[in-house]
């Protein structure tokens, strides 16, 4: 099997539910490594163009402000790669069908997820769902900085006056 890494996140519903523990827990099962790992605040750029093959769907707006945070008070997720062989499957195994109701209780979703009387599925977690789609999604949350493993070709540039923050 070929070393792939996946894109995960713990959606506002997840982490509002305090599920952050229980998801990495069953994420373990699959004996992956993580490869990176930070805490996003999705504004409506990054949620448009992290789920831009939807566009033109029924749900897709209300899909925006779900991954926003907007009706859980957390504007934030998760961000993870899962790094190792056959990432991409193992990590969508665990997490279950996209509709939590046809997911297998016993995947995250199965045993998480749920649908909002407006139709929407708040189903705790995201996984990239094939090779394709990883890379695109792992390139638009992480910066090759924030990985400590590369599969993808990385360029070194060199920057000058860049504004940093730094501790006061
Ligand atoms: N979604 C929804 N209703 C649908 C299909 C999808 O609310 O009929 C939401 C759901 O939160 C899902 C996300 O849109 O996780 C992305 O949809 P996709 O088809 O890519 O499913 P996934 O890859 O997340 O299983
Ligand atoms: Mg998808």
């Amino acid at each position: 099997m070929a070393i792939e890494q996946t894109l995960v996140l713990i959606k506002p519903d997840g982490l509002k539910k305090s599920l952050t523990g229980n998801i990495l827990t069953r994420l373990s099962e699959t004996r992956l490594e993580i490869a990176g790992a930070r805490i996003v605040r999705v504004t409506k750029e990054l949620a448009k163009e992290h789920y831009a093959l939807l566009k033109g769907k029924p749900f897709f707006e209300e899909l925006i402000k779900y991954i926003m945070g907007e009706f859980h008070e957390r504007r934030k997720v998760m961000a993870l790669v899962y790094h190792g062989e056959g990432a991409i499957q193992k990590v969508r195994e665990i997490c279950g069908a996209t509709n939590p109701e046809e997911a297998d209780p016993a995947s995250i979703r199965g045993a998480y997820g749920r649908i909002t009387t407006s139709g929407i599925y708040e189903n705790a977690m995201h996984a990239s769902a094939n090779p394709e789609e990883a890379e695109r999604e792992i390139k638009l949350w992480f910066s090759p900085e924030e990985l400590v493993y590369h599969i993808y070709p990385v360029k070194e540039a060199e920057l000058k006056k860049v504004k940093k923050l730094s501790w006061a």
